[in-house]
């Protein structure tokens, strides 16, 4: 099936080709473990599962490249400037840079295995990719691409290559005027970037190494295009990451990887748009106040119904977070739960294969489409009302769509068909009792508020076509 994506570097929706028939290789910038991985970064690791899924759907060979950024970012990465983001977080802690990259690099999987993402094909550190930082450094220095800074660190020479900033069609200066106002006068151009840092004479740093230019440690970007072309070769698919990316770090890592590679390095480029907290700007670790997955568990919801409510925007539009969104969520998602719980009881009927492969076909049609993945979610929506489509069918799709979207909706129906089957306590019962006899006396008002006290009990009263069941509330 054609598989069109938006394509960052020609801003335009392209058909997507391989560069091996059958085979995707893509590269997704991780996250920089020096604090909890907030929804904004897990909206955009969310994005990546989706094109995972989407490509394996389409019967792909995927391999996917996801770094650990736990060195060298740094808190003004656009001019190369401030603290180290992980020395910053641990001075923060009062622990050492290996311990908290460590305790939110495990924090992060445990975030990434609730949401249900795929795991990466390789999951690599910055920090064990030093020695290839180094080499990569030392090609573009032989190429005449580099200058150093004295006590501060060898820098890229962004007016040697003549392409910088093709991402964002080379309009760098509305972009990054930040630059230009913070210009650290030392700098050849504006954009110049450290690709080698030194460590400072007075600080002791607890992550440095050798190099040939210093004791120090690699610039940010450098680590990216290190890491790629080692694990995925000169040339692959796609590489993926935050919006935010493409002005600078993309624009750096491609600066560092076509002079050696040749161009194109990447052929297709994808940026996420943004999640947006309740002021309506983006979420972000360095404002200090963000929602993480911690919030979400602990007011309750399941991760699927974040999952569910990143799944309802598209990747190209921001997308702004409230627990009132979230509420509205939980309801839609447990109303499928309750539909998928239902269907497991009807084992009666086979599957009807044309219309399975016909719906089938149009989910990963839609998802082929530019990741539309609210397009997919209508699409269940439909066949699970359908009064023409047997039970049989509908939990087989409901099945697939948990391959396509990682939804996890027959798990939680399967779950909560145990729930329901947990035998209500006598008190429950006896209302339950007093609540039939309450309609069929047609006391409405005694019903409902009956109802209410089962309720608040932590129980339900649903109503079948032979009486009543109550079931464990969810
Ligand atoms: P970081 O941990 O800051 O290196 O970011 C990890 C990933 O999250 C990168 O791809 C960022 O572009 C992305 N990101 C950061 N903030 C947001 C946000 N508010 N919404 C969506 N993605 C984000
Ligand atoms: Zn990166």
């Amino acid at each position: 099936m054609a598989i069109r994506l938006f394509n960052t570097m020609t801003r335009k929706l392209e058909e997507f080709k391989p560069l091996v028939e059958g085979k995707v290789g893509f590269y997704s910038c991780g996250p920089t473990v020096y604090h909890y991985t907030h929804l904004g970064n897990l909206r955009t690791f969310l994005h990546n599962d989706f094109l995972k899924r989407m490509f394996l759907a389409n019967g792909y060979d995927v391999r996917h490249v996801m770094n650990i950024t736990d060195v060298g970012h740094l808190t003004n990465d656009e001019n190369d400037s401030g603290e180290d983001k992980m020395e910053k977080g641990a001075a923060r802690d009062n622990k050492s840079v290996w311990e908290i990259a460590q305790f939110y690099k495990n924090e992060f999987l445990r975030d990434y295995n609730d949401l249900n993402m795929l795991p990466p094909t390789v999951m690599p550190h910055a920090t064990d990719y030093i020695k290839e930082q180094i080499e990569l450094v030392q090609k573009l220095e032989e190429m005449g691409y580099t200058y150093e800074i004295p006590n501060d660190g060898i820098y890229y020479d962004t007016s040697k290559f003549v392409n910088y900033g093709a991402l964002t069609g080379g309009s760098l200066s509305g972009n990054r005027a930040g630059a230009r106002v913070d210009f650290n006068d030392e700098k050849r151009n504006p954009y110049d970037f450290a690709l080698w840092k030194f460590s400072p004479k007075d600080v002791k740093r607890q992550m440095e190494w050798d190099s040939p230019w210093g004791v120090g440690f690699p610039g940010w970007h450098a680590e990216c295009s290190a890491m790629s072309m080692k694990l995925l070769g000169n040339h692959f698919d796609i590489h993926t990451g935050g919006e935010d990316l493409s002005r600078v770090h993309h624009a750096n890592e491609i600066a560092q990887s076509e002079p050696i590679t040749g161009a194109p390095w990447v052929n297709l480029w994808l940026h996420y748009s943004f999640l947006l907290d309740k002021s309506g700007e983006k979420m972000a670790k360095s404002k200090g106040e963000f929602l993480g997955m911690d919030a979400v568990r602990t007011r309750g919801y399941d991760p699927m119904v974040y999952r569910y409510f990143v799944a309802m925007g598209h990747y190209q539009s921001q997308l702004a977070f409230s627990w009132e969104t979230m509420d509205a969520t939980a309801k839609s998602y447990a109303n499928l739960v309750r539909r998928v719980a239902d269907l497991l009881s009807a084992k009666d009927e086979t599957v009807d294969t044309d219309v399975y492969n016909k719906w089938r076909n149009d989910m990963i049609a839609a998802m082929s489409d530019n990741l539309k993945t609210a397009s997919v979610l209508v699409l269940v929506q439909d066949f699970a009302k359908s009064d023409e489509i047997n039970n049989a069918t509908k939990l087989a799709l409901m099945n697939f769509v948990d391959e396509l979207l990682g939804l996890q909706f027959v798990d939680r129906a399967k779950k909560l068909v145990l729930l329901e089957q947990e035998a209500a306590p006598d008190e429950i019962v006896a209302l339950a009792q007093q609540r039939a006899e309450a309609k069929t006396n047609k006391d409405w008002g005694m019903a409902d508020s009956l109802r209410a006290q089962i309720d608040a009990a932590g129980w339900t009263i649903l109503d079948t076509k032979d009486g009543y069941k109550i079931v464990k509330k969810v």
